[in-house]
């Protein structure tokens, strides 16, 4: 069925949106003029994150404003202001400098959303190091991965997370020379320390060296279809984009409460649960919680949140929990909800008009590009099922490309969607994998490996991806990482992972598993590799389904066609099957 576009209203008349004429602000943007509304390290010294993000702020008269509000698990809460976070960063930074840790090296989190996580991320920039988070729920396997391949010398993280996931890795991180516990108040053989003690001996004095724009800044890992994990390296130069972003996808106004519920195990987590809004200057709300759909009500109402930054799988849960969330709840305050991560259906849109207040607006963007590229934006007409339209700034194509050109296609087409290179948070790299990298790039285009199209009006719609990658519950699933750590099964010989549609979570992990001789299938060998995977992997990434096959459908070079699987699971048309090997 065809939506009509919904006409965005803004803030009961009180708060005019930063970007009101959508052609004019596109047509007279310049990344300089952007430039000119951060303030640059002091004398010239260059351009920092945590600079613009905290100490900007703690030098102005937002000073006492509270940067951070955060709400425990347990009913607890903790207010920073800007000038305890710029202290508490600082700390954070001399004790890094204390341990030795360079300039350029990695520093990673393996943390919940809890305070020491975000002066961990920001003093770490300071520090001028390699800021790389983890997701908590991954198991050992993609710790270890991550981890090896970022060469993390130091990890910050609980007692508990590091006994399970680190602490049996150990000899195997070459790199790793220190470990710092948030919850522990003594330090231990082989350089695990507790960060509270190392933090109260630390000067609360940190001069942030000279930092050039193209500086690391940023380590994120993110799923590749053939091979492990890709860690896409970011500069201190993507703060351009996040508070460019900030300013018109998200709309921020100082008086914002703002609450992004992504993990800040993922990019999202970072760009836009630490640093947009303290580039803003407004106040950030973080939830220690998991979903929950009245607390989740509760915080909006209790924090007057203004802006909802938030994932197409939480609102299709909030929209199965139903009820009347505007009658029950007073969100009268909220002004703004975006989502990203996955399609949002068109339903989903406007069930946030109805029981929200504001309906939601869809964007674009993904790891390698560091920030929000296309998005429905407050001043524009909502189409319900589009991605909205690029930022300013931003050239966005849909395109079909050979090795060396990349044709772009008329509106209506559907072909990859494409950026124009040189927006300041585009990945610089991807770690230690130049040719990957230049893969990418087709003329003057990055290849985003999505498939979509654009329409008459400008809007883009998302049509699929174009490689194998999962996306479940919000989270990039590579199949070879899950193929991978099923194959360490003594039972499994082989191994082909693929995405199943699924209401809640957008796609399933469903693994078809071929079993060496000695094995036969049962339910409960597949309920021990089920058990096996998420040990490695970690719930979030493991599997859901395993289905036992004699034979996996491979082309005849030997690799598995998961496009097949999926296809034959799905009773969808087979395609193409020219380069099948086995007629299985
Ligand atoms: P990640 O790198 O984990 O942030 O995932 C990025 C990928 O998520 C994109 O390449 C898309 O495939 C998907 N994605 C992100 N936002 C949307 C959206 N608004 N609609 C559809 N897919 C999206």
């Amino acid at each position: 069925m065809d939506w009509t576009p919904i006409r965005t209203q803004h803030g009961n008349g009180a708060v005019e949106p930063n970007l009101r004429d959508y052609d004019a602000v596109r047509s007279a943007f310049s990344w300089a003029s952007i430039r000119d509304e951060l303030a640059g390290l002091p004398e010239g010294r260059g351009l920092n994150i945590a600079y613009e993000a905290v100490d900007r702020h703690a030098a102005s008269d937002r000073a006492d404003y509270v940067a951070l509000r955060w709400r425990g698990n347990d009913g607890e809460t903790l207010a920073l202001t800007y000038c305890d976070l710029k202290v508490r960063t600082n700390r954070f930074a001399n004790v890094l400098r204390g341990l030795g840790i360079d300039e350029g090296e990695t520093v990673c989190s393996l943390l919940g959303r809890m305070p020491s996580l975000y002066v961990a991320a920001l003093g770490t920039l300071k520090a001028k190091g390699v800021y790389c988070p983890l997701f908590a729920a991954f198991g050992p396997e993609p710790v270890y991965q991550r981890m090896s391949r970022g060469e993390a010398a130091a990890v910050v993280t609980t007692e508990r997370l590091y006994e399970k996931r680190v602490a049996p890795l150990r000899d195997r991180l070459s790199h790793l020379r220190h470990v710092l516990l948030v919850d522990t108040d003594a330090p231990r053989d082989g350089n695990v320390w507790s960060l509270p003690r190392q933090m109260e001996q630390a000067s609360t004095d940190f001069v942030i060296p000279p930092t050039d724009p193209e500086d690391h800044a940023l380590l994120h890992f993110t799923s590749g279809t053939t091979g492990m994990p890709k860690g896409a390296l970011h500069v201190h130069e993507a703060v351009l984009m996040h508070y460019m972003t900030g300013k018109y996808a998200l709309d921020l106004h100082p008086d914002d409460t703002f609450w992004c519920t992504a993990d800040p195990g993922w990019v999202t987590g970072t760009s836009y649960g630490i640093i947009a809004p303290l580039l803003h200057g407004v106040t950030n709300v973080v939830d220690a919680a998991d979903f929950d759909a009245e607390r989740w009500y509760r915080i909006l109402e209790s924090e007057q949140v203004t802006v909802w930054y938030t994932a197409p799988t939480a609102i299709r849960m909030l929209m199965r929990v139903g009820g009347t969330p505007k009658e029950t709840y007073d969100l009268s305050r909220l002004r703004l909800v975006c989502s990203v991560g996955e399609p949002l259906n068109p339903e989903a849109v406007v069930w946030g008009q109805k029981n929200l207040g504001p309906p939601i607006h869809d964007n674009w963007w993904q790891t390698e590009t560091g920030g929000i590229m296309i998005a429905n934006l407050p001043a524009l007409d909502i189409h319900p099922g589009s991605m909205g339209r690029p930022l300013p700034g931003v050239e966005a194509e849909i395109v079909k490309s050979t090795d060396d050109h990349a044709e772009v296609l008329s509106p209506g087409e559907e072909g990859e969607l494409a950026l124009r290179t040189g927006w300041p948070s585009m990945f610089r790299g991807y770690l230690h994998e130049e040719e990957r990298y230049q893969k990418c790039f087709v003329d003057d285009w990055y290849l985003t490996g999505d498939l979509a199209r654009k329409d008459e009006d400008g809007y883009f719609w998302f049509v699929g991806r174009a490689d194998d990658i999962i996306k479940t519950s919000g989270h990039m699933v590579s199949p070879f990482e899950v193929e991978s750590a099923l194959m360490e099964h003594d039972a499994v010989a082989e191994a082909g992972v693929v995405g199943i549609p699924d209401e809640m979570s957008g796609e399933l992990v469903k693994a078809f598993v071929a079993l060496n001789p000695e094995y036969t299938p049962s339910d409960e060998l597949r309920r021990t590799l089920l058990g096996f995977a998420r040990t490695k992997l970690g719930a979030a990434v493991a599997p859901k389904a395993i289905a036992f096959k004699d034979d996996l459908p491979k082309t005849k070079s030997g690799k598995i066609m998961r496009r097949l699987l999926r296809a034959r699971e799905l009773g969808e048309p087979e395609g193409d099957l020219s380069t099948l090997e086995t007629a299985s």
